[in-house]
């Protein structure tokens, strides 16, 4: 029988905290559990906002944390062809159309429809308002002509395409530490014509996360319930793709003592300021629930 493969998976534009020492103590122990791999991977597609120096402060605080993973761990960045043959799939299907509208276009027509029709235009779960369709119409001449004078584009799924041929349901199953398991739909449309290749770079989030959890054969994702709702996306795109779905499972976020979400942008503090101050790993693990470092691996 394979093994169980957990991951965490952090992105380099900050330095970790509490709530990612969760995340990753978590995967590694329920890997230990499960007799399981537990994979470390860096989400850096990001190239304006990740850093160098942040990943080498993942790596320094994920082994005071007493942790070890497997070798070599997959970056993000050294992999866009393989997020390129996937959104080819993707558009040599129909499934995709590109859009060249920026933020600021459809906040605006956004706006001017709202203020027409008196009422709230739908918004997505993380509440950005849904894509208003505005590129769906150009023609294929306007379309060619665009993206070979350079103009930056991004790529859009079809979801009335999508609809057409899977019509659904998209089940995926979700577990829970006490190991019970039970079958769930995702509800992909909420999400609109998602963005799922971003202007400046052959990918997005959700693409990669796909296309590596299924490259990487992970079978068990554990990750922090701010991203519960994505997991719409995701078992759209593995069923789009031929890709087989893990099991989900979407651990608590640890909050701060004003109870909000920690987030590097909040300044909260990081596993690095924690150490500097005195406080220890053993300290972090217990307060975080999770059993004494285990005697490393030979
Ligand atoms: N890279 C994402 C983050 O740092 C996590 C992705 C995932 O676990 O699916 O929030």
């Amino acid at each position: 029988m394979t093994k169980p493969v957990f991951r965490f998976a952090p992105s380099p534009n900050g330095r970790l905290h509490l709530g990612h020492a969760y995340s990753a103590l978590l995967n590694d122990a329920l890997a230990r559990r499960f007799d399981g791999r537990f994979l470390l991977r860096i989400e850096d597609i990001d190239i304006a906002r990740c850093r160098p120096e942040y990943e080498r402060a993942i790596y320094e605080d994920l082994v005071w944390l007493g942790l070890e993973w497997e070798k070599p761990v997959r970056r993000q960045a050294e992999h866009f062809t393989d997020y390129r043959t996937a959104f080819q799939t993707l558009k040599g299907r129909g499934l995709v159309y590109p859009c060249f509208c920026s933020r600021k276009h459809i906040a605006d027509k956004v706006e001017a429809v709202e203020a027409q029709r008196g009422k709230a235009w739908p918004r997505d779960p993380d509440g950005a308002p849904l894509y208003p369709g505005t590129c769906k119409g150009l023609s294929p001449e306007d379309v060619a002509g665009r993206i070979s004078a350079g103009e930056p584009h991004t790529l859009r799924i079809d979801s009335e395409a999508v609809r057409k041929l899977f019509p659904g349901p998209y089940p995926f199953t979700r577990f829970s530490l006490d190991g019970d398991e039970e079958i769930v739909e995702v509800d992909p449309w909420r999400w609109g014509d998602a963005v799922i290749v971003r202007k400046e770079v052959p990918t997005s989030y959700h693409l990669s996360v796909v296309v590596d959890d299924a490259l990487q054969g992970v079978t068990h994702v554990v990750r922090g319930q701010d991203l519960e709702a994505a997991t719409d996306l995701h078992v759209l795109l593995q069923k789009l793709l031929g890709l087989s779905t893990p099991l989900y499972h979407h651990h608590g976020l640890i909050l701060d003592p004003g109870g909000d979400k920690l987030a590097k942008s909040r300044r909260s503090e990081a596993l690095f300021e924690l150490r500097a101050r005195g406080v220890s790993a053993a300290e972090i693990r217990q307060k975080l629930g999770f059993a004494p470092q285990p005697t490393p691996s030979t």
